[in-house]
């Protein structure tokens, strides 16, 4: 897609694009504390987007005053989210945009920079970086079939700690090569920080470790990550990606797995975005007619959304301990 097309699709006319800095300076709309202004006049360090929210925290705990950090995604996640005018000219002046990669957000940092022109700005796709062991394949929801094949990696390695910190090294290192000058602060940050994320891993664990019984459904395909780290055991997925719901046959699948006599599954995580979802209800009344008892719905937030005035440096360790403390309120 050329830049002009790209344009029209966003709503605006090439004329129009030219005068994005003046509508800037105009200002409309509420201010976004994660967003607005763009960035300080004075800043001389780098000046970094990320797509959605985890990856903010992680870039702003080690950015420290070195470097600026400005957030995309907010009330739309990156399974639905499409840039607009907006978002474009944020990345316009920007050095850096991390992502997550994976086929979760590239197509959308892809489509931003070609709409704002900026040639310089390095695009940086974290997924791709990660050690390849260290990836896990997204949950295999066809059972019925002989395994012989691989399935793509699941994206969502933030909601584990272990590969959070992973995450955080990274972008550590990609705020080192983009102001050297600073090395020995970022280093000094993102050290810090990991020290947090293995605190909140501790915690976590110390939850869940008296768990006898540690089966649960996820809503959508998103926990690989958390199953290793916490060492939970994900039965079945609703839907692969948000917003779809399941259909009759993986329905009757996750039924028969969850109303397993000798290993019954009771906890279906459901996520506060989707809450008008029905899936997570309808395999709850299934359950329960099979006799499976105490079967309870938890809200388990996968931080792909936030509200942006909620969006604050300690955001993902509040929002991972509202997860890990709601599932061990549920688990017996
Ligand atoms: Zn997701």
């Amino acid at each position: 897609m050329t830049r002009q097309q790209l344009l029209q699709r966003l709503g605006l006319t090439a004329a129009l694009a030219v005068m994005v800095p003046l509508v800037f300076l105009g200002c409309v709309g509420k201010p976004d504390p994660t967003k607005d202004p763009i960035w300080p006049a004075d800043h001389k360090g780098p000046k970094v987007v990320v797509s959605f929210a985890p990856l903010y925290c992680f870039a702003v705990n080690v950015a420290g005053d070195d470097a600026v950090v400005r957030n995309v995604m907010t009330t739309t996640g990156p399974h639905d989210f499409n840039p607009s005018a907006n978002d474009v000219k944020l990345v316009t002046q920007a050095d850096l945009f991390l992502t997550m990669g994976l086929e979760l957000d590239e197509r959308q940092a892809e489509m931003m920079k070609t709409g704002s022109g900026n040639d310089k700005l390095k695009v940086v796709t974290l997924g791709n970086l990660v050690p390849a062991k260290s990836l896990c394949e997204g949950y295999c929801t066809h059972q019925n079939h002989a395994h012989n094949h691989k399935h793509p990696p699941d994206p969502h390695l933030w909601l584990s700690p272990d590969h959070s910190i992973l995450l955080v090294n990274l972008i550590r290192d990609e705020l080192k090569k983009a102001d050297p000058a600073h090395a020995a602060g970022y280093d000094s940050r993102a050290a810090t920080y990991v020290k947090k994320l293995e605190a909140l891993k501790a915690e976590g664990v110390a939850l869940l470790k008296d768990k006898k019984e540690k089966r649960v459904v996820t809503f959508h395909d998103s926990l690989a990550y958390f199953e290793k780290s916490f060492d939970v055991e994900i039965r079945g997925v609703l839907t692969v990606k948000p917003g779809q719901e399941p259909d009759e046959k993986a329905m009757k699948t996750l039924i028969n797995v969850c109303g397993d006599e000798t290993k019954p599954t009771r906890v279906i995580a459901v996520e506060p975005q989707y809450s008008t979802s029905t899936s997570g209800e309808t395999l709850k009344k299934e359950l329960t007619a099979k006799g499976v008892k105490d079967v309870v719905l938890v809200e388990f937030d996968t931080l792909e959304t936030v509200k942006p005035d909620d969006l604050t440096p300690d955001w993902y360790e509040r929002k991972m301990r509202a997860n890990l403390k709601a599932l061990a309120d549920a688990l017996k």
